[in-house]
């Protein structure tokens, strides 16, 4: 006879956990899930914003720039990398609310789209250059990149402009409110020297929310941005 019945509990039973072990194991478990959750979120939305903050100039080429576009159709023959589709639209639609008419000219635009850009403009400027084709490849270089050179080849930079004649506040209003959208005026009036552009005041240049925040609050270029965030041998001093 086993006196032993009833409450009894044999090792292996005590072996198992109760419930309150069980449901705390649940809770950290859960815990952990949402916190991987969370980190893999941000970690791909920090790989999202590092891949469009990609340098492209007449002495860093698209080449060279590790940027492949995936681009999306934005209608009316246009295309953008998809990174910047929606901010793109989202940006237009505040523009238009803020009273303007932005009208888009320029997206994505393959080599070969940007050579024959590119000898257009030379064959242009030829004549105002007494027919020296350095002085005028050098002056289109300026005005519109040469081949390889040009952000549009990314897809990631739009040109812009009033389709009701009222550029002068449109501009204004966008290079005051673009970087909320992740775009930056990409060529400065004062800033030639160091992107190598003349001023253009309806290139705007896709970098992300983050950084373009930064170079906005900062009033500095895409380059001087580089120098002072990805480059350790280059040095920005603001007084
Ligand atoms: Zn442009």
């Amino acid at each position: 006879m086993d006196g032993l019945s009833g409450t009894h509990t044999s090792p292996a039973d005590r072996r198992r956990p109760g419930p309150i072990v069980k449901a705390a194991v649940l809770v950290l478990a859960l815990a952990l899930l949402v916190f991987v959750g969370i980190r893999l979120y941000a970690w791909s939305e920090q790989a999202r914003e590092a891949r469009v903050v990609v340098l492209v100039n007449s002495w860093n080429d698209v080449d060279h720039s590790g940027f492949t576009p995936k681009l999306r159709e934005l209608g009316d023959g246009f295309r953008v990398d998809a990174a910047c589709r929606k901010p793109l639209n989202e940006l237009l639609e505040a523009c238009r609310e803020a009273g303007f008419d932005p009208v888009l000219t320029a997206a994505y635009r393959s080599r070969e789209e940007q050579q024959a850009l590119f000898e257009q403009t030379v064959e242009g400027l030829l004549g105002q250059y007494g027919g020296d084709r350095q002085a005028a490849e050098e002056a289109a270089e300026r005005a519109v990149a040469r081949p390889g050179a040009s952000e549009h080849e990314l897809g990631l930079a739009v040109d812009l402009e009033s389709r009701d004649g009222r550029s002068e506040p449109m501009y204004q209003w966008l290079q005051e409110n673009a970087w909320r959208y992740g775009f930056i005026l990409r060529y400065p009036r004062g800033g030639e020297e160091i992107t190598g552009e003349d001023y253009t005041p309806g290139h705007f240049r896709y970098v992300g929310m983050s950084a373009a925040g930064q170079i906005y609050a900062l009033q500095i270029t895409l380059e001087e941005y580089m120098g002072m965030f990805f480059s350790e041998s280059a040095q920005i001093i603001f007084e």
